[in-house]
């Protein structure tokens, strides 16, 4: 039996395997990017995946982060790689370090810290690129970016071979370009994120807005979090495909919280809205 019943989603050839409660827990896996935004209690389904890429260090994002590490070990896999703000980084040690003690055995981890503006490389040609954010001390999300190469323009009628020549002659006949898959933006409080290219152009966002009701703007300033005043008027500007809300408040329910931005957002917006934790968007186990 697996410790979680996750939420699953489908969008294209990605899975999107997660769970996201204000307070509670939140983490979200992407097993074909080999990715999982932070780590919650560490769900047995997502343990494999090499990558944890993780915003902050409050307990609900991060709680698991021994277990994911030392579990990879008794079931034999790599160390697992963790992303993390600068600031966590020796409380995540010394963690490490007491839970070895406890356990007997020490916890491997190739642990890296980051922060905005930093890339790192996941798989070839797929990259991590860390943000700002306005949560916690050096809180920062993540876009995953598929990078690729393109025939400059000039190039484009040459034959294979006329190609090859260009290249022996060291030639560089080949742009970058950036694909941006998926962008998390962990907790915050609302940054007009529609000024970075990167996550407003990405395909997916994954992103926080945890209050709802007018009664609920005091709480959201509070625990530095969005609210649906703030959050809809910043998805007006976004250009993603697909919306992923996560991180709703345990005081409003899925079906008023759908209800509530159906109301808020222009239809062309809101039909890109799916909420994480909305079980009539959850994809059976194959
Ligand atoms: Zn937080």
């Amino acid at each position: 039996m697996p410790s979680h019943n996750l939420a699953r989603l489908e969008i294209g050839d990605l899975e999107i395997l997660g769970y996201s409660v204000a307070g509670e827990e939140t983490v979200i896996g992407l097993p074909q990017l080999d990715v999982c935004f932070d780590i919650g209690k560490a769900p047995d389904q997502l343990i494999s995946i090499n990558h944890v890429l993780l915003t902050h260090g409050h307990m609900d994002h991060a709680a698991g982060i021994a277990y994911y590490l030392s579990h990879r070990k008794f079931n034999g896999m790599s160390e697992g790689t963790v992303l993390t703000p600068p600031n966590t980084l020796k409380p995540i040690r010394d963690i490490l370090d007491a839970w070895g003690r406890l356990d007997g055995n020490r916890i491997p981890v190739n642990l890296v810290g980051v922060t905005p503006g930093d890339q790192y490389p996941l798989k070839p040609n797929l990259i991590a690129r860390v943000f700002p954010t306005k949560h916690s001390y050096q809180s920062v999300g993540f876009s995953v970016i598929e990078t690729r190469k393109k025939l400059k323009a000039e190039y484009l009628g040459l034959t294979g071979p006329q190609i090859v020549e260009l290249k022996k002659q060291g030639i560089e006949i080949e742009n970058p370009v950036e694909i941006p898959l998926v962008s998390y933006l962990g907790d915050t409080s609302y940054v007009d994120f529609s000024q970075l290219e990167y996550v407003s152009k990405s395909k997916i966002l994954i992103a926080e807005c945890t209050f709802y009701e007018d009664e609920h703007t005091e709480r959201a300033d509070a625990g530095k979090h969005m609210h649906i005043d703030e959050f809809g008027p910043l998805l007006e500007r976004m250009e993603n495909e697909y919306i992923i809300i996560t991180h709703l408040t345990h005081r409003t329910s899925v079906v008023e919280a759908r209800n509530m931005l159906e109301k808020r957002l222009p239809g062309e917006v809101y039909k890109k809205v799916i909420i994480l934790m909305d079980r009539k968007n959850w994809v059976k186990k194959r």
